[in-house]
C-alpha cells in the first residue's frame, strides 16, 4: 500500500486537489514530504556521522529496493487483495461501534499489535528471517531504510493485514490513515537523529534510539524492540531493551547492493566460519568434562553431549549461526551425538 502511495504521489501530484478528507494522494504526499524533512535533518544533525559515500549507498540501493518492489506489487496484485479486503470491511465487529474515536483506537491499537506479532515472527522463524534480514543489512541507518524490504515480506505483510482489515471491520478511510500514519512513525524510527526529549517520547512510541538497538550485529540487541508504533507492546511482552549497538547490519553480510540484497533474502542460512575437521573431538573433550563434573553419573551422556555442541558452536560462530528449535533441528542433533558416540566409542571407553 505504501509503494502504491508513493508512486500515485509522483504520478498525480500535480492535479492533486483538497477535498476536505485524507485523500491517498494527500496520504502519498505527506509521506514523501516525511522522508524527505526526516533526511534532511539527518543529513544536518547526524547522530551517527556518515560519510557522504555511505549515505549515498545506502539510499541509492534502499531506493531501488523501493522501486522494485513497487512494480512488481502492481503485477501480484497486492493492491487488488487491499482493496478486496476494504470492499468487505462491512461484516466485522468493529461496524457494531458507534463512537468514531474508540473505533479509530481500537483499529490502530489491532494493526500495531499484529505488526508487532509479526516482526517478532520474523525473527524467530528461520524461513521468514531470510526476507527480514534484507532490511537488517543496512549498517548505515536512516530514513531510507524504512524501505530496504523483501518483496516477499511486503506481500505477506500485506495479506495479514488485509485479512485483520476484513476480520474487524476496518474501514477504508480508517485503513488509509492508520497506514499513513504507522508508515510515518517507520521512517521516523529508521532516522538517523537524536534530541531532546527523545527518552520521554520514547515511554510511549517507538523512536531512533529505541529502534537502533533493532539493527545491531548482535542478535541478543536485535531480537528486542520489535514495536512499529507504540513501544508498550515490547514493554508488556518482555522485549524491550535499552542499550547503544556497537555496530548495526548483519556481521560479515553488510552492506550489500540492490541485486545481492534480493538474492540474499532467498539464500540460506550457512555457517560463515568452516567447520573444523576435529569438531567432533572437541565436542567429546567437552562432554567428558561436563560428565567428570558430576563424577560420571550415568543417564546424563546425552544431555552432555548436545550442551558441549552448543558451547562449542557458540565459541566458535558467535551468533551467526542463528538458533534453530525446530522439531527437525532436535532429531538431527540426537542423530549426531548417536553417530558421534559410535566414531568416539574407544576414546569412551578410555575415560572409564
Ligand atoms: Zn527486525
Amino acid at each position: 500500500m505504501l509503494y502504491e502511495f508513493y508512486a500515485k504521489s509522483l504520478l498525480t501530484l500535480p492535479s492533486m486537489t483538497w477535498s476536505g478528507e485524507l485523500t491517498n494522494e494527500l496520504a502519498a504526499f505527506s509521506l514523501l514530504l516525511c522522508l524527505v524533512g526526516l533526511s534532511n535533518l539527518e543529513v544536518r544533525f547526524p547522530k551517527i556521522p556518515h560519510s557522504a559515500k555511505q549515505s549515498r549507498q545506502s539510499y541509492r540501493t534502499n531506493i531501488s529496493l523501493f522501486v522494485f518492489n513497487n512494480l512488481l506489487m502492481a503485477v501480484c496484485s497486492v493492491s487488488t487483495l487491499f482493496v478486496v479486503a476494504a470492499k468487505y470491511s462491512g461484516y466485522g465487529p468493529l461496524n457494531e461501534i458507534t463512537n468514531p474515536g474508540l473505533k479509530a483506537l481500537l483499529a490502530f491499537l489491532a494493526i500495531d499489535l499484529l505488526l508487532y506479532v509479526w516482526h517478532q515472527a520474523c525473527h524467530r522463524l528461520d524461513a521468514l528471517w531470510m526476507f527480514h534480514r534484507v532490511h537488517h543489512n543496512d549498517p548505515y541507518l536512516n530514513a531510507s531504510t524504512a524501505f530496504r524490504l523483501h518483496f516477499v515480506e511486503i506481500f505477506i505483510t500485506n495479506a495479514l493485514k488485509a485479512l485483520l482489515i476484513v476480520m474487524l471491520g476496518i474501514d477504508k478511510m480508517l485503513v488509509l490513515t492508520i497506514e499513513t500514519l504507522v508508515t510515518l512513525c517507520i521512517i521516523f524510527h529508521h532516522t538517523n537523529i537524536g534530541f531532546k526529549y527523545e527518552r520521554i517520547l520514547g515511554c510511549v512510541m517507538v523512536v531512533p534510539f529505541i529502534h537502533r538497538v533493532h539493527h545491531s550485529t548482535e542478535r541478543s540487541e536485535h531480537d528486542r524492540n520489535y514495536g512499529a508504533v507504540l513501544s508498550i507492546w515490547d514493554r508488556l511482552f518482555g522485549t524491550y531493551s535499552e542499550v547503544e549497538p556497537n555496530a548495526l547490519g548483519i556481521k560479515g553480510k553488510s552492506p550489500m547492493d540492490f541485486l545481492s540484497l534480493i538474492k540474499f533474502g532467498f539464500a540460506t542460512e550457512s555457517p560463515v566460519v568452516a567447520r573444523p575437521d576435529n569438531l567432533d573431538v572437541m565436542i567429546a573433550e567437552a562432554a567428558y568434562y561436563r560428565a567428570e563434573k558430576r563424577h560420571f553419573y550415568p543417564g546424563y551422556e546425552m544431555r552432555d553431549w548436545l550442551e558441549a555442541k552448543k558451547d562449542i558452536s557458540n565459541q566458535l560462530y558467535g551468533n551467526k549461526i542463528r538458533k534453530n528449535n525446530s522439531f527437525w533441528q532436535n532429531i538431527s542433533d540426537s542423530c549426531h551425538w548417536m553417530f558421534a558416540n559410535f566414531k568416539n566409542l574407544q576414546s569412551n571407553l578410555q575415560w572409564h
